[in-house]
């Protein structure tokens, strides 16, 4: 299994941001101007409006992921039940992995502590990460959503595990996920992991991804059960 643990100096967001958001940007605008210009004189107008309007979802969607981004300055923390989390994430796709032949196991934990975060953003992880692993079994598969509370040797945080039996991600590329814009699908923005990323680090927390390649890939998050853990002097 190839396993990479996150640095949090991959991302040194601002320039690298600055940089892929005008690239990711300026490539739906010249394609709407382009059939913009041929829509004036064609017959087949019904095909560049739908084109254009395709064009411009992207940059919405590129555009709103962005704005999650910048979010987590303004995250509000409060005790929340992370199972009651996962639960509504996963009864929220359910539909969608049901359409794909993907069956959902919970492995609910009575035991989960409640853990200082902010619900909208932790929920948005949940989701960006089961989407990602339910995109990545089109012929169907498991996704499994393990829960541990807090144990050695991580004394206080919660322990979350997606397991999917999808197409896993090749080791060259593993190094790159959570690149801004780096994305493997057709209409991918590439922002998801990254935007996981930063929530879970603006929460303290840890997240490991591991991966093989047509066997399925493992995301772990860590999570501390309160945000400031006042700092012991032995004992
Ligand atoms: P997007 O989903 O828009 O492509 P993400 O940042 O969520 O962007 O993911 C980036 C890339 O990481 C994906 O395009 C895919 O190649 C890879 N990836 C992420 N999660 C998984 C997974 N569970 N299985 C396989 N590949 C994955
Ligand atoms: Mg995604």
């Amino acid at each position: 299994t190839e396993q990479l643990m996150m640095e949090s100096e991959k991302l040194s967001l601002a320039g690298q941001l600055a940089a892929a958001i005008a690239h990711e940007i300026r490539n739906p605008i010249t394609s709407i101007k382009g059939f913009l210009k041929l829509l004036q004189n064609s017959e087949r107008k019904q095909q560049y409006f739908d084109i254009v309007n395709t064009e411009i979802d992207r940059i919405e969607l590129i555009l709103s992921e962005m704005l999650a981004l910048a979010k987590p300055q303004t995250a509000k923390f409060e005790p929340r039940n992370i199972r009651n989390i996962l639960e509504q994430v996963a009864s929220l796709l359910i539909g969608e992995a049901n359409m794909n032949g993907i069956e959902i196991l919970l492995h609910e934990d009575a035991g989960m502590p409640e853990v200082h975060c902010d619900e909208n953003q932790i929920k948005q992880v949940f989701i960006n990460f089961m989407k990602n692993a339910i995109e990545a079994m089109p012929e169907g598969g498991t996704l499994t959503v393990e829960m541990f509370p807090p144990g050695p040797p991580y004394d206080q945080a919660v322990k979350i595990v997606l397991t999917d039996t999808g197409t896993g991600i090749p080791p060259e590329l593993l190094a790159r996920i959570g690149e801004p814009f780096f994305t493997t699908k057709q209409s991918g923005t590439g922002l998801g992991f990254m935007t996981s990323k930063n929530i879970i680090e603006n929460h303290k927390g840890m997240l490991n991804i591991s991966s093989k390649q047509n066997e399925g890939t493992r995301i772990e998050i860590r999570l501390p059960v309160k945000l400031h853990v006042p700092k012991t002097g032995g004992g």
